[in-house]
């Protein structure tokens, strides 16, 4: 690694640094190859050849199909595609008024998308979530109409790193999509109506995928989503896997890139860059990082619990990924108490970098009924692959001695 900031880093959520390996594939692309894909010629075929390259990595890593692969500037355009792209196929097919089911502890690129689709003419039901953070998938189940057309769950919460019921839910939207297309089948020809809407299940996996198994046949997924940046590439990329291109209309147009889904000449170097970080996810590096880490969590609150007066935890270790401790401190302002850990040579993060810029409460903590001053106190610290445990122990001192000098 290549990083000059001496400051201990618990922000891996928020972002990560990019692996020597990436950084070598990126920085080829960069000295050697840097024609346009979309051109005919020798230079334009040998960036077209690197970019298939990297479509190939994101196709046997979520094992899809090459042409289910939609490369974006990252995780929130690729959420935002899917979202808005469904709502217009919708609407041009006829559903004035198509409904969304989502969950309240959505990341802002969703939940910001659904509310403008609202005024715009969508009905979104929005899931409420128990008190770890989680949907019951019946709640889902039960708020299904004729005119559903997506529903979008996150995999892993940016917040309290809580994992969602994927799988069952991927596996509740299926069925009511083959029951609904075997009972029309039933019908006689001229008793058909409009044939079903058939039900999108997209998830947000931008949290999950370096820990969690984001097969998309396994998991029942229509749509995914990932970033680049959560995952030791580069920022600026990521992806939107949608199994069936038909029903999603693009938001820019152009030159016809990515099957007329995202116009735009495609970022090589970027695009190859997350190829490249996928492929360095190999199973046992994920199960290796996730046991080191979950064993180093474990360290983390025994000490600062041991040190600090308190100490309350947001999260579930038991169904949360195990780089995600969330904390309150009693009486502190987590505003505060970040700025002064920033200052003694520690960053952590309150609330998640996307909305840290907005001064509001978090609704995640909200939705998992926190109270007003619980929030207030509560911060994120995340783990990744290069936290030491004498960092993790330094920062439980630094943590008491911030405290006690806000304390007085
Ligand atoms: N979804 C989730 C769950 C995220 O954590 C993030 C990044 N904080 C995003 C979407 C947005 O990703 P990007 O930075 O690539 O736009």
């Amino acid at each position: 690694m290549f990083i000059k900031n001496k400051n201990i880093y618990l922000d891996y959520a928020a972002t990560t640094p990019v692996s020597p390996d990436v950084f070598k594939a990126v920085n080829n692309c960069y000295e050697n190859i840097f024609g346009n894909p979309s051109s005919q010629h020798a230079h334009g075929q040998e960036a077209l050849a690197l970019a298939d390259e990297a479509r190939e990595r994101v196709q046997k890593f979520f094992n899809c199909a090459s042409d289910q692969v939609v490369f974006t500037s990252g995780a929130t355009e690729a959420n935002n595609l899917c979202l808005r792209g469904v709502f217009k196929r919708a609407q041009k097919n006829g559903i004035a008024k198509p409904h969304f089911i989502t969950s309240a502890i959505e990341h802002p690129s969703v939940l910001e998308v659904f509310y403008e689709l609202e005024e715009e003419g969508a009905l979104v039901d929005v899931i409420s979530v128990d008190q770890v953070g989680q949907v019951n998938p019946d709640d889902i189940k039960a708020r299904i109409n004729n005119n559903t057309v997506l529903v979008s769950l996150m995999y892993v919460n940016n917040e309290i790193g809580v994992i969602q019921p994927i799988r069952e839910v991927g596996k509740i939207v299926k069925k009511v999509n083959d029951n609904r297309l075997k009972h029309w089948k039933q019908l006689k020809v001229n008793e058909r109506a409009r044939k079903p809407n058939r039900i999108f299940f997209h998830s947000d996996a931008t949290q999950a995928v370096q820990f969690l198994n984001c097969d998309i046949e396994w998991n029942y997924i229509d749509m995914l989503t990932c970033s680049a940046h959560k995952i030791y590439g580069p920022k600026g990329v990521g992806v939107l896997i949608a199994k069936n291109d038909a029903f999603i209309l693009p938001l820019i147009v152009g030159g016809g890139q990515e099957r007329g889904l995202r116009a735009g000449t495609l970022n090589v170097p970027a695009i190859v860059g997350l190829g490249k970080s996928l492929e360095l996810l190999s199973e046992k590096e994920k199960k290796k990082v996730a046991e080191r880490i979950r064993v180093y969590r474990e360290v983390l609150i025994n000490e600062i619990k041991k040190l600090v007066k308190g100490v309350k935890i947001n999260n579930e270790f038991s169904c949360s990924v195990p780089s995600f401790l969330n904390l309150a401190i009693k009486g502190i302002d987590a505003e505060s108490l970040a700025i002064a850990l920033d200052m003694a040579g520690v960053s952590i993060s309150v609330g998640s970098a996307c909305t840290s810029h907005k001064v509001k409460e978090s609704s995640v903590l909200k939705s998992i009924g926190l109270k007003k001053d619980e929030i207030s106190s509560s911060f994120r610290v995340s783990l990744g692959k290069h936290t030491k445990k004498n960092e993790l122990m330094k920062f439980a001192v630094i943590l008491n001695e911030v405290v006690l000098k806000i304390r007085g």
